[in-house]
């Protein structure tokens, strides 16, 4: 079996707000192993980013904070590391890349301007070396023209070839850790299979381990070892990706599948989940899902669902049973 690169355990990073006090992340713990990918996903609004900016150390402090647990990274607790020793791991080994990409990208610096930066500063390279080294990397995120485009300003490229960029600059320290929210989210269909083909490519040619966060669990299909699904903060279930689609345990999980559309079915058919995501600031007391729950009984609100294990199966519901 191969070795964990990331532990997370009891994670909670709360926001406090004029409304109140908002748990973003509730207790969440998982393991990404060496080479895996793993798939988180949920509805808005349930902790996806906020998951991932813990780990980055770039929550909005304040009114946000990790308020408790610890965050493993080749065996240290990032959480006790100061700023410089932070920094001399973001970038360089963890990178993450984000929906929208002009919010990363300079828009007056050119792509190669900000490719380059990143080679003297980093790897003390002279500027013809790192004019190189930055064409050679936005070649193996296969953007065409690589030499001429490189002079160009974020703003003269599309959507998808703008995201090969942030790929590209996400690459370029050679990170064991890749963290993609939603990198997909915004862009075409087409565009988006290009984008997660993409991403499956590098993650071998780099040997990395990936955290890939969307809400869409047709996009987790396509790329994710293992998928963790979130709701309202909390892990509500845990397991392979087959596991997952095969089979489904949780309410909310059995809701996100039947939701995805299927080329068989009437689009009359389709299901959504009814209600809505709970205020945080004032979660239910017992199961944070009971209210949209089909299956709820007079337990689910008596207590919050221990997390039970199943062979590696992880599910937070208290009328499952594995048959
Ligand atoms: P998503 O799953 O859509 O990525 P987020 O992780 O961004 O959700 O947010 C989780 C919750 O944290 C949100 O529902 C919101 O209530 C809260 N939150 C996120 N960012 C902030 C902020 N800057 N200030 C206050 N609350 C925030
Ligand atoms: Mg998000």
């Amino acid at each position: 079996m191969s070795e964990d690169l990331l532990k997370v355990k009891n994670l909670k990073t709360y926001f406090y707000t004029e409304n109140g006090i908002i748990p973003a992340v509730e207790n969440l713990s998982f393991n990404l192993k060496k080479g895996e990918t793993l798939g988180i996903v949920g509805e808005s609004g349930c902790g996806k980013s906020i998951t991932s900016l813990s780990i980055m150390g770039l929550v909005p402090n304040p009114p946000g904070k990790v308020i408790s647990g610890s965050i493993e990274f080749k065996g240290k607790d990032l959480l006790k590391l100061n700023e410089k020793e932070f920094n001399a791991i973001r970038g360089k080994q963890m990178a993450m890349i984000f929906q929208e990409p002009m919010t990363s990208l300079n828009p007056v610096l050119t792509i190669g301007r900000q490719l380059t930066e990143v080679f003297e500063t980093h790897e003390k390279m002279n500027k013809k070396d790192a004019l190189e080294k930055s064409i050679e990397m936005l070649k193996k995120v296969k953007i065409p023209y690589a030499e001429k485009r490189i002079h160009e300003y974020p703003h003269q490229l599309s959507g998808g070839m703008r995201q090969r960029v942030m790929i590209a600059m996400a690459l370029c320290l050679s990170p064991e850790l890749l963290i993609c929210d939603e990198p997909t989210t915004a862009l075409d269909v087409t565009i988006q299979a290009q984008i997660l083909d993409l991403i499956k490519e590098v993650k071998d040619q780099f040997n990395m381990s990936v955290i890939f966060i969307t809400h869409d669990l047709g996009v987790v299909w396509e790329v994710a070892t293992n998928v963790m699904v979130m709701y309202a903060g909390e892990m509500v279930e845990y397991a392979s990706r087959k596991e997952l689609f095969t089979n489904p345990l949780h309410p909310y999980t059995k809701g996100l599948i039947n939701a995805l559309p299927d080329i068989d079915k009437e689009v009359s058919e389709l299901k959504v989940i009814r209600g809505m995501v709970p205020d945080l600031t004032n979660k239910p007391k017992g199961c944070i899902f009971r209210e949209r729950c089909d299956y709820q009984t007079s337990n689910c609100e008596l207590n919050a669902p221990p997390v039970q294990d199943f062979n590696g199966h992880l599910i937070r519901c208290c009328n499952v049973k594995m048959v």
